[in-house]
């Protein structure tokens, strides 16, 4: 595996971790397996190095990670408000992992940003603007997790890798990877996965529970979504899926169960883009991919404030979902000039 890192900031990593005994590892709302995979991994590393290390999230992660070990270790920043807050004021050192901009912290940023400790940001967002001692900032992994796996070999603490920390780093390795279908064409990805394969990270755990397992109601949401829900744009080769709070309450939505519903309008030959708008309690969810380098960050970072990476991003709305779902229909014409060159050639199909 070749070294990415500059030395003397992979030094100054160490010593930070050297000089703090107490350490807070934190992520993004709304958590995903990268995010809660990357602070738990690390978190089980630190604990095997001695360290009072802690895990604060801004809300709560998805039953799909509930499997992760740590994962009742968690302090949850909307249901454990003082808690959190105490061990972000008694932190030496805060790491950042997976997230590139304080918003995408939500209500815990304040608290984070504001905390005069020092700080190790870890992302492979594009363009990070945190403040923090030490940046690890490389956009072109396939995964926070990948990072945190060699800047573990980088500093030589592969030897406190255990089955929990392989398992939970394996974790956001797959479920950002789409179970190694986007993202790693990297052959040291499979390098990676093999040496926390051979730290016996539970391979068959993540796929059943991350990326396979659903509820009834979860299955019948996204299938509802599929049939009532989705929309072609042929001359934009855009699908567009919209939930209303109605549509979720039918189904009893729970956090996590359209996890991975966007993905699947992209499966259709010929459809370039895949957006799906969610009507969430406080704000319209947006979350967007797409093939063929076509820039849905932009799409998100343009009109909903928000970004991420090239083909898989998201963003956030406030005002109805009919307004944002028209926002977005009169804007697809602004990005037609990025759908590949030969696209009326493909039939969508
Ligand atoms: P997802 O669609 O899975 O929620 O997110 C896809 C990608 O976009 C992830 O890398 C995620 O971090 C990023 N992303 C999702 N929502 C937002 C957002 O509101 N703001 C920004 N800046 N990035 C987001
Ligand atoms: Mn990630």
């Amino acid at each position: 595996m070749k070294n990415i890192f500059n030395s003397e900031k992979v030094q100054e990593l160490k010593h930070l971790l050297n000089k703090h005994e107490r350490i807070v590892l934190t992520c993004h709302m709304r958590p995903d397996g990268d995010a809660v995979g990357s602070v738990l991994g690390l978190w089980h590393v630190l604990r095997a190095m001695g360290k009072d290390a802690h895990v604060v999230v801004p809300d709560r992660v998805p039953r799909s990670l509930h499997f992760l070990p740590g994962m009742k270790e968690i302090a949850v920043n909307t249901q454990y408000d003082p808690y959190c807050t105490r061990l972000v004021n008694e932190a030496g050192l805060i790491i950042m992992c997976d997230f590139n901009t304080p918003s995408r912290q939500g209500d815990l940023a304040p608290l984070i940003q504001g905390a005069s400790c020092d700080k190790v940001l870890i992302d492979h967002h594009r363009g990070p603007d945190i403040k923090a001692n030490v940046v690890f900032s490389f956009p072109e992994m396939s995964s926070t997790c990948e990072l945190v796996f060699r800047l573990i070999a980088a500093c030589g603490y592969y030897g406190y890798v255990d089955k929990a920390a392989a398992t939970c780093i394996l974790t956001g390795l797959i479920t950002d990877t789409q179970n190694f279908s986007v993202n790693c064409n990297n052959p040291e990805v499979y390098e990676i996965q093999m040496r926390l394969l051979e730290k016996e990270a539970d391979k068959k755990q993540i796929v059943d529970e991350a990326i396979k397992a659903t509820s009834y109601d979860a299955l019948r949401l996204n299938s509802f979504a599929l049939l009532e829900r989705l929309e072609i744009f042929e001359k934009h080769r855009s699908a567009v899926i919209t939930l209303s709070k109605d549509d979720l309450k039918k189904f009893n939505y729970q956090k996590g169960d359209t996890e991975g519903l966007v993905n699947m309008p992209l499966g259709i030959r010929g459809i370039v883009s895949s957006i799906f708008l969610r009507e969430d309690n406080d704000c319209i969810k947006v979350s967007a991919r797409s093939k063929f380098d076509f820039p849905v960050c932009d799409i998100c970072s343009d009109l909903y404030g928000g970004g991420g990476h090239l083909m898989a991003a998201g963003g956030e709305f406030n005002g109805s979902l009919e307004e944002c779902r028209e926002l977005l229909i009169s804007h697809f014409k602004d990005y037609d000039r990025f759908l590949p060159k030969n696209i009326e050639k493909l039939e969508i199909s």
